[in-house]
């Protein structure tokens, strides 16, 4: 296990060592009581998992758009837009069929629009399979399919030995055991706790057993005020034995970068000028956002002494973003393609950035923020 201890000399530390061998300890008990711990937190799963859509009447498809949403999305949000969804592409040759227009339209508020491309592409192939695969290995071929989707969707659907291990599991791995190690990222310690995880994993329940342990996450382990007094893994637990379950995991505070954006708001007889980021884009490609001034082919300096409309903050993986949005005359001479003239009430028609649509309607209804050239 490696630690970034801060007594870390050449390599070695002391104090890592100790509190590898303790929790390496805890784990291999853990995994020599593995059948009571099995059987302990799939009864409470019986009786206390959420009636969720991909549970109700399961099947392949919604498991898997389900997986893609909830890739860094909280389930109460991922309800309304899995139900749209399901309603319009109700399987995967619909899906595959589908263009992608409409795609990123149905997903528009859920972000991350890779996920929709990568689901999109994923049935495309799925729904060319002669016949269907089962393994995880078959599936993390797919577009943007990793360890933990591959582990889930096979082993939900198919009963795949494939353990999952996302943040919910690591949290409640690492307490289980006091693993005290300080990891630098929840990918390395996903990768560490993996192999107890597949030590935890029952042969003929992997699918509920996995569900099992991410409802725990989601619904008991939470990563401040856990509720150990009825959780049904407690008599396994050596962090609430020592009474210090939130003291684990110990992940290093993310870096955030921060970065400023200006924005130009710019309006014309009812319409709207929108950026529309080009088709192979590696972000948001096809979809609109109020453009930059270096966008819209006007001068950043200028744009910023206009009047000041909103200013907006919204975090994208590593990066604090604050966006600046600035009344500004309309450019002069022929506009780059990537930049069309949208009527306001035509805006529905289009798909825009989540936060860019909350925005614009914010700015829309203030009475005159039309600047004249
Ligand atoms: S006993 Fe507490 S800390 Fe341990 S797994 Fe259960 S909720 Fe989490």
């Amino acid at each position: 296990m490696a630690t970034k201890s801060p007594e870390s000399t050449k390599g070695f530390c002391f104090a890592a060592t100790v509190f590898c061998a303790l929790c390496d300890g805890v784990a291999k008990k853990l995994i020599t009581r593995r059948t009571e711990f099995q059987r302990a937190l799939l009864a409470w799963y019986r009786v206390h998992a959420r009636q969720l859509p991909w549970r109700e009447a399961p099947s392949l498809y919604k498991t898997v758009v389900s997986e893609f949403m909830l890739q860094q999305t909280q389930v109460k949000t991922v309800l309304p837009f899995l139900a749209r969804w399901l309603a319009e592409l109700p399987d995967f040759a619909t899906l595959a069929a589908a263009s992608e227009a409409r795609v990123l339209k149905l997903w528009e508020g859920l972000g991350y629009y890779s996920r929709a491309r990568n689901l999109h592409r994923l049935a495309q192939q799925v729904a060319a399979w002669p016949e269907l695969r089962r393994t995880p290995a078959a599936w993390r071929e797919l577009p943007g399919v990793g360890p933990y989707t591959s582990a889930a969707i096979t082993s939900i659907s198919f009963g795949a030995p494939a353990a999952c291990v996302d943040g919910n599991v690591v949290r409640i791995l690492a307490r289980l055991t006091a693993d005290a190690t300080e990891f630098r990222d929840s990918a390395s310690a996903s990768k560490n706790f993996a192999p107890l995880a597949e030590a935890l994993l029952p042969v003929d329940t992997p699918g509920d057993h996995n569900q099992a342990m991410m409802e725990l996450g989601a619904t008991v382990c939470f990563r401040h005020n856990p509720l150990c007094l009825t959780c049904p893994v407690r008599p396994f637990c050596a962090a609430a034995n020592r009474g210090e379950p939130e003291a684990f995991p110990r992940l290093a505070p993310k870096q955030m970068e921060r970065r400023a954006v200006a924005r130009v708001w710019c309006q014309k007889n009812g319409a709207l000028l929108l950026h529309r980021s080009a088709a192979g884009a590696r972000r948001l490609a096809n979809i609109h956002e109020l453009p930059t001034p270096e966008q819209a082919g006007l001068d950043p300096a200028k744009v910023s002494r206009g009047e000041l409309l909103a200013k907006k903050r919204r975090g994208i993986t590593r990066f604090q973003i604050t966006e600046s949005i600035y009344a500004t005359p309309e450019p002069r001479g022929k506009l780059p393609a990537e930049l069309v003239w949208v009527r306001l009430s035509d805006l529905e028609t289009l798909t825009l950035s989540g936060p860019h649509r909350r925005w614009v309607a914010e700015i829309a209804a203030k009475p005159a923020v039309s600047p004249t050239s």
